[in-house]
């Protein structure tokens, strides 16, 4: 249920709110809007809890929330949430661009990507130090040296870093480098890591699994949100139908969709949705088109030369002349991109 305080109530008001949540065994999470605080309280409902809460000095009301994910549902919070870090913006009217390598595989290489990505104006920089690969045989990613590498790439570049962790027991070390943590697709239902990240109060990237519905994905997004780390960002990245034509299916109304039960930012990765570079522009226009609220890109110096992901890997050029595209689709339908 949501509490819905009066305009004007005060901190210690608020504070007898929590305290009355907590004291019938849920939690609380105080959402302070423009004009007025809410307080979600998630857990088991009691009917007598909600009597106690509508009794409080300065409550408006109490309303139930009829979504299975009750804090990133928009009955909770009505206000788009905003993902900022260094000078990347997700949301609120902002397309954040985020693009690099699949994988970190050199320091030359990382460099030079992040040096193209800042050429466009986009501020977030992936790159893969960690790598789930479907193969055990396949390149598993630099690992510790990858991330340090990111760190070289963002001193020289001040890009955000946003990069991938597997386990939660790597959470501390990414999280000591990176600017966004990454949640792959192959892990969205990893419920310890999403605790684990959902105790720090670095932003967060979740992917959709690959055959995860949208209240799947959603209450993927609620671990995070119930362990009190309010920054996530929801990324589509296509999922697995009966078509092999692409690697995936790379669903867009997803944007709305999601955008219309949840306040938290949409990010569209059109790379992993087609798995094929030359339809990697079209989608990315498309994408900012339908609303998204971002977008993360494979780009490389050189895409023959990724060691993973290369046929959906695009170049600098064709990356400089997407984001210039992307502007004037932005600016279209009345939206920035910086
Ligand atoms: C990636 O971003 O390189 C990646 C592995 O993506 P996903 O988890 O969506 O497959
Ligand atoms: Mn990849």
């Amino acid at each position: 249920m949501i509490v819905v305080m009066r305009a004007g109530a005060s901190e210690a008001m608020i504070e007898t709110v929590v305290e009355r949540v907590e004291q019938s065994g849920m939690k609380a999470h105080v959402i302070v809007g423009t004009e007025r605080t809410v307080i979600a309280a998630a857990g088991e409902e009691r009917d007598e809890t909600e009597e106690v809460l509508q009794s409080t000095p300065g409550v408006d009301k109490v309303l139930p929330v009829l979504a299975p994910y009750k804090i990133a549902s928009r009955e909770t919070k009505a206000e788009p949430t905003v993902v900022r870090t260094r000078d990347l913006v997700v949301g609120g009217g902002n397309v954040g661009v985020i693009a690099g390598p699949c994988s970190v595989e050199s320091e030359e290489q990382i460099v030079a990507a992040a040096k193209a990505v800042q050429a466009t104006g986009a501020k977030g920089l992936r790159g893969g130090a960690f790598k789930p690969r479907t193969s055990p045989y396949s390149f598993q990613g630099m690992k510790e040296e990858g991330l340090k590498l990111l760190a070289a790439a963002r001193e020289e570049t001040g890009l955000a870093v946003v990069t991938e962790v597997m386990t939660p027991e790597h959470v501390d070390l990414v999280a000591g480098y990176a600017d966004v943590l990454q949640i792959g697709a192959r892990n969205m239902q990893n419920y310890h890591l999403l605790q684990a990240v959902g105790e720090t109060r670095h932003p967060v990237l979740l992917k959709r699994g690959p055959s995860a519905t949208i209240d799947e994905f959603l209450l993927a997004a609620e671990y995070v949100l119930d362990r009190g780390n309010p920054h996530v960002m929801l990324c589509e990245r296509g999922v697995r139908t009966f078509e092999t034509h692409t690697r995936f299916t790379l669903p867009l109304a997803t944007v709305p969709y999601l955008q219309e039960r949840t306040h938290l930012p949409v990010v569209i990765d059109p790379s992993h949705g087609t798995g094929i570079a030359s339809l990697v522009p079209s989608m990315c226009r498309a994408a900012v088109a339908v609303g998204c609220d971002g977008l993360i890109v494979e780009m490389h110096p050189d895409p023959s030369k990724a060691v993973s992901d290369a046929a959906q890997t695009i170049d600098p050029t064709s990356f400089a002349e997407t984001v210039t595209e992307c502007r004037r689709v932005a600016e279209a339908v009345g939206r920035s991109m910086e």
